[in-house]
């Protein structure tokens, strides 16, 4: 019901800030507004990565509010961030004064109507568990590994629950689905049912609960679903691709038999399948939802043709339609190997800050990853050169609940060896990483690795309650007095939904983590590809790409290969440079893509050979060796020391290690030279150019 005393005249009014219905469908192309402005019900609006679908979310809420065919106060629409709901609230605030859309996550979304119902009977409202693993760990047993294995379960309990399975049917629903758990079906069951039997004990109600009941609630009690329907009578919902069954039983509970529902998804974004999301339904809409009409849209606004292609192509589908691009051209994508994981995380860390020194916002960058454990290296890197950053969605590497049990692990190894020096603990920890899941082992692995740089830092060797204030100074200085709304962001693959950024640095792209390890079967696989779409595509402008080498796992310096969609991806980015011989990156992605391909040669007479064993961790190549025993390595490191202390900063401030080898290599002779260093920005050459040519013309005679 429009609040009392809203008039609203039947002509074309003004709708706030000047915006008349016409001024909302300025600025959009004829298919979005044709989406902004279609009269049918239910509404699928089809398309690829910033073709602008939210954008004609908020605009068709907008417009059709403006011209009184909604009600804002009637509106739900569902997102699939807060951070995202809150945009849109924000954006449809200044239109007529006296509507308010409603806007959350289904979450958000059904606990407020539940903590209604709640308060209108009388009734306390349940706890809420945010973390399933405060139920399941005491029920683990054996207590060195019970938080990770909680941690398994809570992640498979969360999928049943998406896809409304229940304890009893969940080993038949794990078979059907080809799904392999991180322990056997049978005992996440009981363990399913015994963590369900606790929770209601306690009177405990966890995040898929709100779903659940909310759906009960409103399919059992006539007078609450007719209150949420005279309530909410328009449905908008962003992202259909990762809807999960429970989810869409919610929206058919609201709905009842209206059908006021519009949807924006892209099938090629469906990246949660594993938690049970289920991209059937946006790609047979019409059958889900009878007498549906399906909408598309056909160009893209948000990147340059240069980063459409690179993404396109990770798809890995030669035919289709092209997607027809807006912007103009831009710079060719950036491809780089680097030696190890270490000089990933500071090259980025340097391009990072070069570019925010030529005046671009560290908000307008991001640095994307597969896995939330490969933040540690980024924050660390970040930290150090100064470079304020956000981890986003989850927490920041010390805050995680894995990573807590890691070093919990490590005090207690402490306290019953007090004599053993701290990197044997490492050793130890390193040895027990084995036993552990993959999302466990990964953290833990981390902590090895940093522990190790913190026995370095120490001199005396360090000890675990050394270790534990190191890694907070070292993970979070990137915090100390900065403006949190003017941040990079880290994220991952996941989390970078939706999102988009000038620059991005999309990085680890190595087989093991771009496809992860664990996925082999080809669904998991096609998942994989569309999350490697999803992370290249929300760059505008400048898209990076890498990968290492070497990464050191634990106390282990693993062989890396680069990830085996690198190859179309650098077809794509040079077929896009071809003819035109513009600058660098034709021969720089040629170059790359020569090397991947040897690698993969390698890699597969290898295989043939040791019958497909692994390949074991290779020392050194040559190139390397060369560039270590050079001397003009060691006068530059001198140099940079000099430098350093000189202007109180840490060495790496002044320029880091695999700039040193990279200049050691090219031994530029002039600036020109010297700018085509990678890691040597226009402050870098400025400041840094002519000592750094000195010393190259001293050292090579
Ligand atoms: P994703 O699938 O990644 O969520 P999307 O389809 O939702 O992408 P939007 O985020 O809505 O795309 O739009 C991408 C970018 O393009 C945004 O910055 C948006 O403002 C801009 N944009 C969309 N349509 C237009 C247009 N007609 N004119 C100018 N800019 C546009
Ligand atoms: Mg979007």
């Amino acid at each position: 019901m429009a609040p009392a005393g809203l008039v609203r005249s039947p002509a074309v009014e003004r709708t706030g800030d000047g915006e008349t219905p016409a001024a909302l469908l300025a600025g959009l192309d004829a298919s979005q507004r044709d989406a902004v402005v279609h009269t049918a019900r239910p509404l699928a609006i089809l398309a690829g990565a910033g073709s602008g679908k939210t954008r004609v979310l908020t605009r068709r809420i907008a417009w059709h509010a403006a011209t009184r065919q909604l009600d804002l106060d009637r509106v739900l629409a569902v997102t699939f961030t807060r951070k995202a709901a809150g945009e849109l609230v924000r954006r449809l605030e200044r239109l007529p004064a006296g509507g308010r859309v409603t806007a959350g996550t289904f979450h958000a979304l059904a606990l407020a109507q539940l903590r209604r119902r709640w308060q209108e009977r009388g009734r306390r409202a349940p706890a809420l568990l945010e973390h399933k693993a405060r139920v399941l760990v005491p029920m683990m047993g054996d207590r060195s590994t019970a938080v990770p294995r909680a941690v398994a379960v809570a992640g498979e309990i969360e999928w049943a629950k998406a896809r409304l399975i229940d304890p009893e049917h969940y080993v038949a629903a794990v078979r059907a689905a080809g799904r392999r758990p991180p322990l056997a079906a049978g005992d996440v069951a009981a363990l399913f049912a015994a963590y369900e039997q606790q929770k209601q004990r306690r009177r405990l109600v966890d995040f898929d609960d709100l779903i659940a009941l909310c759906v009960r609630a409103l399919e059992h009690d006539a007078d609450f679903a007719a209150g949420q329907r005279f309530r909410f009578r328009h449905f908008f919902v962003d992202e259909f691709q990762d809807v999960t069954p429970a989810q869409l039983r919610l929206v058919r509970a609201w709905l009842g038999d209206r059908d006021d529902l519009c949807v924006v998804g892209d099938p090629d974004q469906a990246i949660y399948r594993f938690a049970g999301a289920e991209p059937g339904y946006l790609q047979r809409f019409a059958e889900h939802f009878r007498g549906a009409t399906v909408v598309e849209l056909d160009h893209n606004y948000r990147s340059t043709p240069q980063v459409v292609a690179v993404a396109r192509a990770a798809l890995g589908r030669r035919t289709g339609a092209p997607v027809r691009t807006v912007q103009d051209e831009g710079p060719a994508p950036i491809f780089t190997e680097h030696r190890t994981d270490r000089d990933e995380a500071r090259s980025v860390a340097e391009a990072v800050r070069d570019a925010h020194a030529t005046g671009r916002p560290w908000r307008s960058m991001a640095v994307l990853y597969r896995t939330n454990a490969q933040s540690a290296l980024f924050e660390e890197a970040l930290a150090r050169a100064g470079v304020p950053v956000r981890v986003r969605g989850g927490s920041r590497f010390l805050d995680r609940p894995e990573v807590a049990a890691v070093l919990e692990l490590l005090r207690a190894n402490a306290r019953s060896c007090p004599g053993r020096r701290f990197v044997d603990h490492l050793v130890d920890l390193d040895v027990d990483t084995h036993a552990m899941p993959d999302q466990q082992r990964e953290h833990a692995a981390a902590i090895v690795s940093l522990g190790r740089e913190y026995a370095v830092h120490d001199g005396a060797g360090g000890s675990v309650d050394g270790f534990v204030p190191w890694l907070r100074a070292t993970l979070q200085s990137g915090d100390l007095g900065v403006d949190s709304d003017d941040a990079v962001d880290l994220l991952t693959f996941h989390r970078a939904k939706g999102l988009e950024y000038e620059t991005v640095f999309v990085c680890g792209v190595e087989r093991g983590l771009v496809p992860i390890a664990h996925a082999i079967n080809t669904a998991d696989l096609d998942d994989e590809r569309r999350l490697l779409y999803v992370a290249l595509s929300r760059a505008g402008r400048g898209l990076h790409v890498s990968w290492a080498r070497e990464r050191t796992l634990g106390a282990q310096v693993v062989r890396r290969e680069p990830s085996p969609w690198l190859e179309p991806i650098l077809t794509a980015a040079r077929e896009q440079h071809g003819g035109d011989g513009a600058k660098l990156p034709r021969d720089a992605a040629a170059n790359v893509l020569a090397e991947v391909r040897s690698l993969l040669a390698v890699r597969a007479r290898t295989d043939e050979a040791s019958g497909g064993a692994e390949v074991p961790p290779a020392g050194p190549t040559r190139r390397d060796r060369t560039v270590l025993d050079d001397p003009l390595l060691e006068a530059l490191r001198e140099w940079r020391r000099a430098v350093a202390r000189a202007a109180a900063v840490p060495a790496f401030a002044i320029a880091s290690d695999h700039t040193l080898q990279s200049i050691a290599l090219a031994r530029p002779a002039s600036l020109d030279d010297l700018a085509a260093v990678p890691g040597i920005g226009p402050a870098r050459l400025a400041r840094h150019g002519p000592s750094i040519l000195s010393i190259v013309a001293t050292a090579t005679g």
